[in-house]
């Protein structure tokens, strides 16, 4: 454990089975107000899918939360959220349909490389699909020098739309 809190920015996605349902579970089972605790949470967004095109849009969403955990503490509790809503790495191919898939994106300032976890997400600045949602909550974080809104202000967010609230 970290000894101090640290400020995760985190995105959620998925295209299997009822997605936002499986958002909103996965945001409680994820942050259970000690050791992660809900800052922010953006909109649902249903966005085209990315790398292999031939599957049903993606819903994403992004979270800004606070949390005691170490960097690599807090990649194996996402990942135990997403096998508890059914996720198989194993049988899944790469950028295809997920029932739900979880990033971080950036801890702190943090920037680290290994064969785990890389920080900041090295792909971040290519997604509008992460962008998007963490430009509705944290629009002037700076991420390894950039803020959310200048690295989005140069992709195209065509395609991309801001669902209603669910209730
Ligand atoms: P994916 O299947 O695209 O979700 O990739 C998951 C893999 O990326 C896992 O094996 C993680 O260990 C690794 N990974 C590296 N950096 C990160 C990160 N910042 N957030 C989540 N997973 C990461």
């Amino acid at each position: 454990m970290a000894s101090h809190l640290a400020e995760a920015l985190i995105a959620l996605g998925g295209n299997v089975g009822d997605v936002r349902e499986t958002l909103d579970r996965a945001v409680f089972q994820l942050c259970d107000g000690s050791a992660v605790r809900l800052l922010a949470r953006s909109s649902g967004y249903k966005t085209p899918p990315w790398g292999v095109e031939d599957q049903p849009p993606f819903i994403n969403c992004a979270i800004v939360a606070a949390t005691m955990l170490s960097p690599q503490a807090l990649l194996a509790r996402t990942q135990a959220v997403e096998q508890a809503f059914g996720r198989d790495r194993a049988n899944e191919r790469r950028w295809g349909p997920r029932t739900l898939d979880i990033d971080i994106i950036a801890y702190d300032d943090m920037a680290m490389a290994t064969p785990d976890l890389t920080l900041p997400h090295p792909r971040l600045f290519e997604r509008t699909f992460v962008l998007v949602p963490l430009a509705e909550i944290a629009p002037d974080r700076s991420i390894a020098g950039v803020t959310v809104r200048d690295a989005l202000s140069k992709l195209d967010t065509n395609g991309i739309e801001r669902l209603p609230p669910r209730r």
